[in-house]
């Protein structure tokens, strides 16, 4: 099964993701986690994408295409993936239709995760990360163990100010990306307010009814 997934930030779609790639034993392939893992060991790609990840604007085109681009090359062709967080423009939707033509392979769906912007913004800043485990907290909904709280950690772009940018960027972005995959018979949005469990039943069921692909 080869999917991507297209959501707004804290949409849940990483957590729809992770639970997908478990239960089909796909390759997860977030952009977001890539690229702040550059940033984190200060490499070439990192020291240039890390001003686009504090303001939350999007990294160019040409730097996330090579970077997924150069992933799928080592995708294990027989394991399925699921592309998190890309693509995010209209560019990276075609690069990825031109890259995975030349693989021989074809997507079986894009699932989209749709979430009002009221609730995003709740959802976001209230985050908050524990340096020491990796594991995600939210101070209201996914409340961390009182000891820990100290140590936790807001992304650089998890605040309002950035939220909104990001979210400003993301409806500018994702339409014409949407409209793609609608017009290819591909999309299938689901709710994205109810309990990640409501929402990762709705997405297996809506994928149960799909014919593999080539
Ligand atoms: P995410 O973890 O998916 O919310 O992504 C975090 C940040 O990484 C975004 O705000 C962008 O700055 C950058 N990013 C992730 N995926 C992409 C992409 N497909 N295109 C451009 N920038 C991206």
């Amino acid at each position: 099964m080869r999917l991507v997934m297209i959501g707004a930030p804290a949409s849940g779609k990483g957590t729809q993701a992770h639970r997908l790639t478990r239960h089909y034993d796909l390759d997860h392939i977030s952009t977001g986690e890539m690229l702040r893992a550059e940033e984190a060991r200060r490499s070439e790609l990192g020291l240039v994408v890390e001003s686009y990840l504090k303001r939350g604007q999007l990294v160019p085109d040409s730097l996330v295409v090579k970077l997924v681009g150069e992933r799928l090359t080592h995708n294990h062709l027989a394991q399925g993936f699921i592309l998190d967080g890309f693509p995010r423009t209209l560019n990276q939707a075609l690069a990825l239709d031109k890259a995975l033509q030349e693989l021989g392979q074809g997507l079986d769906a894009a699932l989209l995760i749709e979430v009002p912007d009221s609730a995003v913004l709740e959802r976001i800043t209230g985050r908050r990360a524990d340096p020491e485990t990796g594991r995600i907290y939210h101070l209201k909904f996914s409340p961390p163990p009182p000891e820990i709280l100290h140590r936790l950690e807001q992304r650089d772009d998890d605040t309002a100010e950035v939220m909104q940018a990001r979210l400003d960027t993301y409806h500018e972005c994702i339409a014409p990306v949407v409209a793609h995959y609608r017009e290819r018979e591909l999309l299938i949005a689901v709710d994205g307010t109810p309990a990640p469990e409501v929402v990762f039943q709705e997405l297996l069921g809506q994928l149960s009814s799909l014919n593999p692909r080539g």
